[in-house]
């Protein structure tokens, strides 16, 4: 169940994900991008961590807006604002009782959409965020589903983002925003809020 405290334990297990493989990260957008996602989320969940160690958040909605406002403020690049849109939808839908996780992402996707206008399949964070919401909506995501979803962006060319640039050559490479936008799903999963 997600409540003020489980939602801070998702997010704490989040960092955790994006430390342990921030140069992971900053490897693949060196391959299409500028080699920063890494760094840039690194520094964002820093922050985040910081502002949720404080504590004594009364709802889901609180602890997500102020994850959010963190992200926001320190994420930078594009995955910044995406990620800063994400959870303020998210926390927009929580409300002050929403407990319903898959309507919860759903709104964070179309958070993500509504800000950066990825569609399916253009190589971005939304082609995991997308099947993630599909699979949550019917109670069947898994580490499986998550990790195809991250392996189909490598065929992927990319028409948003920075990776655009390379048109044809940036297929064969993961994207960055899919892999750390993974994170948060097996954060999810291992969180046993589901
Ligand atoms: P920057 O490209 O500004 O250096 P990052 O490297 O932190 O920012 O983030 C890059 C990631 O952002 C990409 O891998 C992709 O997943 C995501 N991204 C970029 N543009 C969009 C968009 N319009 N919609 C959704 N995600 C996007
Ligand atoms: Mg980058
Ligand atoms: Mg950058």
């Amino acid at each position: 169940m997600l409540t003020a405290e489980t939602a801070t334990d998702w997010l704490h297990r989040f960092a955790e994900k994006i430390n342990e493989n921030k140069a992971y990260l900053s490897e693949l957008d060196s391959a299409i991008g500028d080699g920063d996602h890494g760094s840039n989320m690194a520094r964002g969940v820093a922050a985040m961590e910081e502002k949720l160690a404080a504590g004594g958040f009364a709802t889901v909605q609180d602890v997500l807006k102020t994850a959010a406002m963190a992200l926001l403020g320190k994420v930078g690049g594009a995955s910044g604002p995406l990620y800063g849109s994400a959870l303020i939808a998210m926390a927009k839908q929580a409300g002050e009782n929403e407990q319903d996780v898959a309507a919860i992402v759903k709104a964070g996707l179309e958070g993500i959409q509504k800000r950066g206008k990825a569609e399916k399949g253009e190589k971005t964070m939304v082609d995991v965020w997308m099947p993630a919401c599909e699979a949550l909506a019917s109670g069947s995501l898994t580490k499986e589903v998550i990790q195809s979803a991250v392996e189909a962006t490598k065929e992927m060319k990319a028409t948003k983002g920075r990776a655009s640039y390379l048109g044809e050559r940036s297929i064969g490479h993961l994207d960055p925003g899919a892999v750390s936008s993974s994170y948060l799903f097996e954060a999810l999963l291992e969180g046993g809020i589901l």
